[in-house]
């Protein structure tokens, strides 16, 4: 599978690609690399470098130099096309080499800096790691602020804000979404003890913490959704069926959010680190 923009910013590289390390393979010491992963192989080391048929032939030929993530360790590992015809290449998995994978692991390769790195990541660290995507440290100031209508006490909060959120764009989300859960219109909501308006929270769908990394400004009504706060927990939280199906309703109601970051769905999914992973 491609990296899509999360992994592309994790690993700080424009091109990628990862795939599930079989029970098989782990038991064989052998991965089969095909689509993506045997064409950023070949685009790499160069088609004509890449031996075909068995290592014996031509052991030299056959060992390629890796970077083994995340220490940046020169690792060889030999890599050949096992049959000619075929645009499959085969890896071969080596414990003195330095790198095993275990079954069920998600190995990855991707370029950096004119190398080819090599890693791998059991599935809950891999999933992990775009998780902190969705993590946002001045959230609570931010419901507080959309709640509170003292306007020195939303300057002090608005100072403390990291993402620079402006209150008044989440207001008018929730005005035109007349103060009803985006998810599910008939979800029950309280009412606020300060506006005396049903209580609603603003989510951004693409995560504010990926502001730093692009130019289109993120705090923009398309991208704001008014949730309940059981629905506003659920998408940060919840196991990924629940996630990606609010992810999907909300994608539904307003296509137009996927247009921000020239998305799709998946990359959308992979932002909150639901995505299915093959
Ligand atoms: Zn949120
Ligand atoms: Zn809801």
């Amino acid at each position: 599978m491609k990296f899509r923009k999360s992994q592309k910013i994790r690993f700080d590289s424009h091109s990628g690609a990862y795939s599930i390390v079989t029970p098989r393979e782990n038991y064989d010491s052998q991965i089969t690399a095909t689509d993506v992963e045997a064409e950023l192989l070949i685009s790499f080391f160069g088609k004509e470098t890449i031996q075909i048929g068995n290592v014996k032939s031509n052991p030299t030929k056959a060992k390629k130099t890796f970077k083994l993530f995340p220490s940046g360790k020169e690792i060889c590992l030999n890599l050949v096309f096992p049959k000619p015809a075929k645009p499959e290449l085969r890896l071969y998995l080596s414990v003195r080499a330095g790198y095993k994978p275990m079954p069920n692991d998600i190995w990855f390769i991707f370029e950096k800096d004119k190398n080819l790195w090599i890693g791998s990541l059991d599935e809950h660290s891999w999933r992990n790691q775009n998780k902190i995507l969705v993590c946002d440290e001045s959230e609570y100031e931010y419901q507080e602020a959309i709640q509170e209508l003292d306007e020195i006490k939303v300057r002090k909060l608005n100072a403390r804000d990291v993402f620079i959120r402006d209150r008044k764009i989440a207001l008018e989300r929730m005005n035109t979404s007349n103060y009803l859960c985006e998810f599910d219109k008939s979800h029950h909501l309280f009412l606020s003890r300060f506006t005396g308006k049903p209580y609603l929270e603003a989510h951004h769908l693409i995560p504010m913490s990926l502001q730093k990394e692009v130019n289109q400004p993120l705090d923009i009504i398309d991208n704001i959704y008014c949730l309940c706060p059981y629905c506003h927990r659920a998408i940060h939280h919840s196991e990924k069926n629940l996630t990606r199906n609010i992810i999907e309703t909300l994608v539904d109601k307003r296509p137009s959010v996927l247009n921000i970051l020239d998305n799709d769905v998946t990359d959308i999914f992979n932002y909150y680190a639901v995505e299915d992973i093959a």
